[in-house]
């Protein structure tokens, strides 16, 4: 089983959005760039099927002999640059920080092998098989970026400028967004985890923090003045998209102060946090374990990350305490 589809949205002046089928963990949004001098992904899909797809839609719209030889990414999680081996030639440009998260996650063949093996009778079993069989990456070998940057990068492809800012810790501890004046566009990566009634979204998941961090990363899109903004998921989005989802933060934040305050433990907190189910049209709620509990890794005075694989079992735990009256969200 895999996944097919996706739409491609013309952005104007060379710059398109390809977007995935649906919602769900690892369906992230990517970029195409097009001068007559070539091709510049921003981001790949998550697995070799995927990037397949969005490829053959990026040559449909490059000129004759032209190729894609750069991918900016954003940050990384295996959904924004595993897809990367379909352009075994591509420099992969990231921040200096990602490299650290790359170490972070599994490979893609431990989370092949991870999904594959869990005993699917098991809340966390089934919430990979769920989520994640549909990915396949049973011979992705591992990518690594060729090309680190601290701060700031600017690149160009024919006549247009492409601005890439590092951020400090946000969504992941490398995260980076891509400014296209000529175009008027940002692509913020998971900073920004977009919605609308026509097309809702999921919530977010950040692992990095704190949300402080978040919001002001959100800020920082808006700064650049761009009136298009595509998220790192979900469908892309105008300046009050982006005030929008400021208010969700803003909210999940101070609801995991008061709580902290008030002595819940974090688990709890997110428990708390789903329950007062202010955001219902949202997929994944359970994904506020992983958030909840980052904000109040801050609070308490910041150590590392906990395991992914704890953290994924808690989230497992928790969507499968809401069964059957809530699956999770929209993977399936
Ligand atoms: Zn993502």
């Amino acid at each position: 089983m895999s996944i097919t589809g996706g739409d491609v949205v013309d952005l104007g002046t060379g710059l398109y959005a390809w977007l995935p089928p649906k919602r769900g963990w690892g369906l992230a949004n990517c970029g195409l760039l097009v001068s007559p001098r070539g091709g510049l992904w921003i981001d790949t899909p998550y697995d070799p099927v995927l990037a397949g797809q969005f490829l053959v839609e990026s040559e449909k719209r490059l000129p004759d002999g032209a190729t894609v030889d750069r991918i900016v990414v954003t940050h990384a999680n295996g959904d924004h640059f595993w897809g990367a081996g379909v352009l075994p030639d591509a420099e992969i440009i990231a921040t200096r920080e990602a490299r650290e998260h790359i170490h972070y996650d599994p490979t893609p063949q431990q989370q092949h092998a991870l999904v594959t093996q869990s005993d699917p009778a098991t809340p966390l079993g089934a919430y990979l098989g769920r989520h994640f069989g549909v990915f396949d990456w049973s011979a992705t070998e591992p990518v690594q970026p060729t090309t680190y940057f601290t701060g700031e990068l600017e690149l160009t492809l024919g006549a247009y400028a492409v601005e890439i800012t590092a951020l400090p810790p946000a969504h992941t501890g490398g995260d980076l967004i891509v400014h296209l004046p000529a175009q008027r566009a940002v692509f913020s990566g998971d900073v920004i985890f977009s919605s609308s009634p026509e097309q809702p979204g999921d919530h977010p998941v950040h692992w990095a923090g704190p949300l402080g961090n978040v919001i002001a990363a959100c800020e920082r899109v808006l700064a650049t003045g761009a009136e298009v903004i595509v998220p790192g998921h979900g469908p892309v989005l105008d300046r009050a998209g982006v005030h929008e989802h400021i208010g969700y933060l803003s909210y999940v934040r101070e609801r995991a102060h008061a709580l902290h305050a008030a002595g819940v433990p974090p688990l709890e907190a997110a428990r708390r946090v789903i329950a007062e189910g202010r955001y219902p049209a949202l997929g994944l709620p359970e994904r506020l374990v992983v958030t909840v509990g980052t904000e109040y890794r801050h609070l308490d005075g910041g150590t590392d990350m906990p395991g992914v694989l704890q953290v994924m079992s808690q989230v497992a735990a928790v969507a499968h305490e809401a069964e059957p009256a809530m699956t999770g969200g929209g993977a399936e």
